[in-house]
């Protein structure tokens, strides 16, 4: 996405003249060798040459209204319909002499390149949409590698190619082409190889209040100084009126009059304040040594930078995070880090929909947590939020969902409280523990070491929230008095109690404490998995051959079907019964027997 909005490319600008007393215009194209295709050449809607055309037609200024209410969305360019109008004005093709008309277009942009374009209708999707759709020819220069016969008529080419109807530049591959007319625009000097950016310069300055002041001194004499360090930093004015036209800074004079710096000279100081993207671009280097007021940035900004992990919508991608991404190689040229890049990982959350439309004060389709948070709490509120979908995608908002997740930390609470009512807990001794218990102290360690992946890896909240509720069911059903019961479901209570604790803090406090801590369970280590728990029990199981008794294998209680039956087979005693026969058929009844039938 960034190296797309970057937009780099590599190509020719070249000049067309064009007839009457027009100045000659300038294009940039990636294909020079397509340059026999032109048929016609397109201007922007706010190009001059336009603008000039506009005044002298109103037909032409109703058009160019039209096209400068395009989308500049490199989507919508492709997708949009294709507006124009011709200007009266021929360009004149460079190598054959030809003349072709120059058209306004809205899928021009002004603001890349140089607001024109020749346009090759057989070779580039929109020169040829246009061209269809406004009755222009469309030529053939560029042929397939392997032959293959084409119509350009019917369909575009935009392929590399070999040259055709090219005159002199006939029979070349892309490289030879590009090359040999790159070189005869710059050895007539009406040309030159360069490259593009769609990325425009940043100007970071704004002329507004709100944003840090710019350190600089205006002087007649001196021009721009730069304020000195013993004189930062400059602080804004506070007593300021908003006139709510301009920066009012224009108007304190306290403010603007200082000495030049150098030659003390009455000068003025820059009223222009940076845009706040350039403070966000470091900020969080910053935010590792915000006492340090020396430098910048100190060695404790390249012990805690790169971030881990940055959450933020998809509008970023292209803004915050490109930005920092050139401010961090700044920062680390200049010395100030040897961190090159400032962002390890990215998260792009969806968005909060509401009857299936994006939340919004507009639409009056809007929640308001704080109502919610005072009738069921804050823990139910976010546990809903995060169990209602992956932080990735949309979440649909629903009451429903709400109930049912402050219905959830009820059960929670009272499977807690009842546990807790039964008195106190003893050891727990895990060689001593019976089939169900082994099992539900699986089911715990289970839950602990997918919780910790959902959590730590893969960020899927929700389905850490899922597995909480299926141990607590777990546990609910448990009913084991027991002594070494209840010391089994006291260590899956205080696990989920300490892995439900970053969705629902506040219970999960309340519960830890219940449960006879005296530390709070913030300062408590995260679960540990016991793999010893995961291990699976072992079961025996009859082998029967046409239905008597041959054998008895050892497998695991959860072993599948078809691997009970390969042990089965695999038994010495049932191999001698077997024989060289064919096994017609085997029946497996799990936990119990297989029978295999020959
Ligand atoms: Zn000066």
């Amino acid at each position: 996405m960034q190296r797309n909005w970057i937009g780099r490319s590599e190509g020719v600008e070249l000049t067309f003249d064009l007839a009457g007393d027009n100045d000659p215009l300038t294009v940039f194209t990636t294909r020079p060798d397509t340059l026999f295709g032109v048929t016609y050449m397109a201007v922007a809607a706010e190009h001059p040459l336009a603008e000039k055309a506009a005044a002298d037609d109103p037909a032409v200024a109703a058009v160019i209204e039209e096209c400068k209410k395009t989308d500049a969305a490199e989507a919508t360019l492709e997708t949009m319909e294709k507006k124009g109008m011709p200007l009266g004005i021929s360009a004149i093709h460079p190598l054959t002499g030809e003349e072709v008309p120059l058209w306004v277009a809205n899928f021009v942009l002004m603001s890349y390149g140089t607001g024109a374009v020749m346009a090759v209708p057989g070779h580039d999707e929109r020169d040829w949409e246009f061209a269809k759709t406004h009755g222009l020819p469309i030529k053939q220069v560029i042929t397939p590698e392997d032959g293959t016969e084409i119509d350009i008529d019917a369909a575009v080419f935009i392929d590399r190619g070999v040259t055709v109807n090219s005159g002199e530049y006939d029979g070349l591959n892309f490289e030879d082409a590009f090359n040999a007319i790159a070189d005869w625009f710059e050895k007539t000097k009406r040309g030159r190889r360069t490259i593009n950016y769609r990325l425009r310069d940043w100007g970071v300055s704004r002329q507004r209040y709100w944003g840090t002041p710019i350190p600089i001194i205006y002087c007649d004499d001196c021009d721009a100084v730069p304020v000195p360090e013993d004189q930062l930093p400059v602080i804004l004015p506070e007593d300021v009126e908003f006139t709510g036209h301009g920066s009012p800074l224009h108007d304190i004079p306290e403010f603007i009059n200082a000495a030049c710096p150098k030659c003390g000279k009455d000068a003025r100081r820059e009223t222009d304040t940076f845009d706040t993207f350039v403070e966000s671009s470091w900020y969080f280097a910053r935010y590792a040594c915000p006492d340090n007021d020396s430098v910048m940035l100190d060695e404790r900004a390249a012990y805690w930078t790169p971030v881990d992990q940055y959450t933020g919508g998809i509008e970023h991608a292209i803004l915050h995070l490109l930005y920092s991404r050139f401010f961090q190689r700044v920062m680390r040229d200049e010395g100030l880090t040897d961190v090159s890049e400032p962002f390890t990982n990215l998260l792009t959350q969806g968005m909060v929909l509401k009857d299936g439309a994006k939340m919004s004060k507009n639409k009056g389709n809007t929640v308001d947590p704080q109502e919610l948070i005072g009738k069921y709490g804050a823990d139910t509120v976010r546990l809903f939020m995060m169990f209602a979908a992956p932080p990735e995608q949309a979440l649909e908002w629903s009451d429903d969902g709400v109930q049912g997740s402050f219905r959830f930390l009820k059960r929670f609470w009272n499977a807690v409280q009842t546990h807790v009512d039964g008195g106190a807990v003893g050891e727990l001794n895990i060689e001593a523990l019976n089939a169900s218990q082994k099992k539900l102290r699986r089911k715990t360690h289970q839950t602990i070491a997918k919780i910790s992946d959902d959590l730590g890896r893969r960020y899927t909240f929700n389905t850490a929230v899922a597995a909480s509720m299926e141990l607590i069911n777990a546990i609910t059903r448990f009913e084991d008095d027991s002594d070494a019961g209840r010391a089994v479901a006291h260590e899956a209570l205080e696990a989920v109690v300490l892995m439900l604790s970053p969705i629902a803090p506040h219970i999960c406090h309340e519960l830890w404490a219940a449960l006879g801590h005296k530390t709070a369970l913030i300062d408590v280590p995260w679960p540990q998995v016991d793999e010893n728990a995961l291990e699976v029990d072992e079961v025996e199981i009859v082998v029967q051959v046409n239905g008597k008794v041959r054998g008895r294998i050892s497998v695991a209680a959860d072993a599948d079907n078809d691997s009970i039956a390969a042990l089965a087979l695999a038994d010495g005693n049932v191999q001698r019964f077997v024989a060289d026969q064919e096994v017609r058929k085997t029946i497996v009844v799990p936990g119990r027997l297989v029978n295999i039938v020959v």
